[in-house]
């Protein structure tokens, strides 16, 4: 298995590769095909928005992408190798080692600080690498908070921050292991219209600086920020079309 540091060194190769997936859900008796003969290419240093209405299949495509989900058939290519034969641990690995995630609803641990919060993914690289020693890991978790503008909140749990502060913990987490792909769904449905650009105009910088980023947003005009834009419908690609 191609999980070593080799595998995300090419900038020049296609970074994600789709053709014709699909994600079919089974609910009883009921199908629901979430996603449709779905094709796409994705090339590093990209700023995509996957957008559509409730229940166009955004989230599934983003997590089948984030490989925390897995398509029901078709193929999946990330840097040139078929991911479908990778077992769980396998999946977790490339998970933690490339790639960051943040969700709508922050998913912070509610009883510890920005701090702890932040070290979580260096914490559990230890089941994939050689451990990092907590002195590193508090440095590298100090240094994403202070990229995310939260240098000043270092000891503060959760509840003791607003929701644009909480969101900025969580890209901290999402991008404290030097992520090449970051995938984000809702980012900012939990936000005030203020917090929200904040958290664009920081997912702008992050991908200035060459992260790859896959953005989930039913809000059109969060959407249109990104360089990429993505149109579900039913499950299926209706539109994909580059910012001018
Ligand atoms: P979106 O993120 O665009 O709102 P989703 O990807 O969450 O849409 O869902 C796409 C479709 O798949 C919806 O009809 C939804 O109800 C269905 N779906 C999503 N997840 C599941 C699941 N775990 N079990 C059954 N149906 C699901
Ligand atoms: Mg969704």
């Amino acid at each position: 298995m191609e999980c070593e540091s080799n595998l995300f060194a090419d900038n020049r190769m296609t970074l994600i590769s789709i053709d014709q997936l699909h994600k079919v859900f089974r609910r009883g008796d009921e199908e629901i095909h979430a996603i449709r003969a779905m094709d796409l290419s994705i090339d590093p240093g990209e700023f995509i928005a996957i957008t559509g209405t409730s229940g166009s299949g955004k989230s599934t495509l983003l997590y089948i992408l984030g490989l925390l989900d897995k398509p029901s058939s078709g193929r999946y290519i990330l840097q040139g190798s078929p991911v479908e034969n990778l077992s769980d641990s396998e999946r977790a690995h490339l998970r933690n080692k490339f790639m960051g995630f943040v969700f709508q609803s922050f998913h912070l641990l509610p009883r510890a600080t920005a701090l702890r919060n932040v070290m979580m993914p260096l914490v559990y690289a230890a089941t994939y690498d050689t451990p990092i020693p907590e002195d590193e890991q508090r440095r590298r978790a100090t240094e994403a908070l202070t990229i995310v503008g939260l240098a000043d909140r270092l000891n503060h749990r959760p509840n003791e921050l607003s929701g644009g502060q909480r969101q900025r913990v969580a890209i901290a987490r999402a991008i404290v292991n030097n992520p090449k792909l970051l995938f984000a769904d809702e980012p900012t449905g939990n936000l005030d219209s203020k917090s929200g650009k904040e958290i664009l105009a920081l997912f702008e910088r992050l991908n200035k600086e060459g992260v790859t980023i896959i953005m989930v947003s039913h809000d059109p005009s969060i959407a249109e920020r990104a360089k990429r834009k993505l149109v579900l419908r039913d499950g299926e690609l209706v539109e994909d079309s580059h910012a001018v």
